[in-house]
């Protein structure tokens, strides 16, 4: 997806939208799929000699469930993208890389299913009791639990 500084004029507004193919993320981790087009809806202005985009971008990424090996949906909704290209400005400006960036600094170190009420996974069913529910935690508890006791028989 590219634009020519050379076309914009001072008080111009260039629309720049459309859909580029989900590769350019050139995600090839274990555990990210990549399939879903991202829809591009941009436009450029000039400020000065200064090219400024802005605009959204939308797509979608599927994750590997850290906890089981479910495949999760992770839609990318981004409103705010923006990027400036200052002078020298080349002839014609691919925002393919600034696009690839943006997507890719919106994705989470770990993806993780939201568990149920019940502390199920959704997915699998299977069941994930929280870390402050863990036998050792409760074991620590009741021995505070005693310790207040004798405190009160003082
Ligand atoms: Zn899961």
């Amino acid at each position: 997806m590219k634009f020519y500084p050379a076309e914009i004029g001072a008080d111009e507004i260039l629309p720049l939208s459309g859909r580029l193919p989900a590769s350019i993320l050139e995600l090839n981790e274990e555990g990210i799929k990549a399939e879903t087009e991202i829809v591009v809806d941009l436009h450029v202005q000039r400020d000065g000699e200064t090219m400024i985009v802005m605009g959204k971008l939308q797509t979608a990424l599927q994750l590997q469930c850290g906890r089981c090996p479910e495949w999760l949906d992770y839609p990318i909704a981004i409103d705010d993208f923006c990027v400036t290209f200052e002078p020298p400005l080349a002839t014609s400006i691919d925002l393919t890389e600034p696009i690839r960036e943006d997507i890719i600094l919106r994705l989470p170190l770990r993806a993780a299913c939201q568990l149920d009420d019940e502390h199920r996974c959704p997915r699998s069913g299977k069941s994930y009791p929280p870390a402050n529910e863990a036998p050792g935690s409760i074991l620590g508890g009741e021995a505070w639990q005693d310790l207040d006791k004798l405190k009160i028989k003082e």
